[in-house]
C-alpha cells in the first residue's frame, strides 16, 4: 500500500487539496505523474511556477492577466467601457465569453456575499467596483441563481441608489441554484442578451 511510501503519500495529500479531484480520483492523477518521464514532468512543473510568477490580477477588474501586459479586456477598444458585468468569479466571466455576445467590460467580485461563511462585502471587490462605475452608464449583474447571488446584487444596487445607472441583471428562467459556468453557452447567451431591469 501506499503507506509505504513516504513521497506518495505526501503527494496523494497535496492532491487532495485540489479542488473537484474526488478521492476516488487522486490515484488517477497520481498515476498519470507517476508515469510521466523526466522532460514532461520538467514542463509540468515549469509551466506552473511559470503561472503563479507571470500572472496576476488586473487592479481594474480583477481578472487575471499577465503581469507583463495590459489587461485585454480593460483595454481594447473594441470594448464598451460603458457596461460592466459584474460577476462572481473569473469562470463565470469565461462562461460570459464562450457566449462570443458580450463586448462591454467586466468586473470579478472574487465571489458572493456569505454570512455564514465569513464572507462579507469587504471581502469583495465590491468598494472597487462602485469607484469605478462613474464613466458606466449600464451594469449587468450576472450572478450565480443562488441565495448569495441574489443578496450580492441587492447589497450593490443599494450602494448606488443616487447612481445615475441602468443596473440590470440576467433573464429569468435560469435554473435556481445553477451557477453560470455550469450552464451551457446558449442558455448564457440568452440570459444575457434578455437581461431585464433589477
Ligand atoms: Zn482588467
Amino acid at each position: 500500500m501506499v503507506e509505504h511510501s513516504p513521497s506518495i503519500l505526501a503527494f496523494l495529500k497535496q492532491l487532495q487539496r485540489v479542488p473537484y479531484l474526488a478521492s476516488k480520483n487522486i490515484y488517477v492523477v497520481a498515476q498519470y505523474f507517476l508515469d510521466l518521464d523526466d522532460q514532461a514532468t520538467e514542463k509540468f512543473v515549469r509551466v506552473l511556477r511559470d503561472l503563479k510568477q507571470k500572472v496576476e490580477k488586473c487592479t481594474i477588474c480583477w481578472t487575471w492577466k499577465e503581469c507583463q501586459k495590459e489587461c485585454a479586456f480593460c483595454t481594447s477598444p473594441r470594448r464598451d467601457a460603458q457596461t460592466i458585468c459584474v460577476v462572481e468569479t473569473w469562470r463565470d466571466l469565461i462562461a460570459i465569453e464562450k457566449t462570443g455576445g458580450y463586448l462591454g467590460r467586466y468586473h470579478v467580485l472574487g465571489g458572493a456575499l456569505c454570512p455564514l461563511d465569513g464572507v462579507g462585502p469587504d471581502d469583495l471587490t465590491i468598494k472597487q467596483l462602485i469607484t469605478r462605475i462613474d464613466e458606466c452608464k449600464e451594469l449587468i449583474f450576472a450572478f450565480n441563481q443562488t441565495p448569495e447571488g441574489e443578496a450580492t446584487a441587492a447589497f450593490i444596487s443599494s450602494k448606488l441608489k443616487d447612481k445615475e445607472l441602468k443596473i440590470t441583471c440576467l433573464a429569468r428562467g435560469l435554473p435556481v441554484g445553477s451557477s453560470l459556468e455550469a450552464m451551457d453557452r446558449l442558455t448564457v447567451y440568452k440570459a444575457l442578451s434578455e437581461r431585464r431591469v433589477f
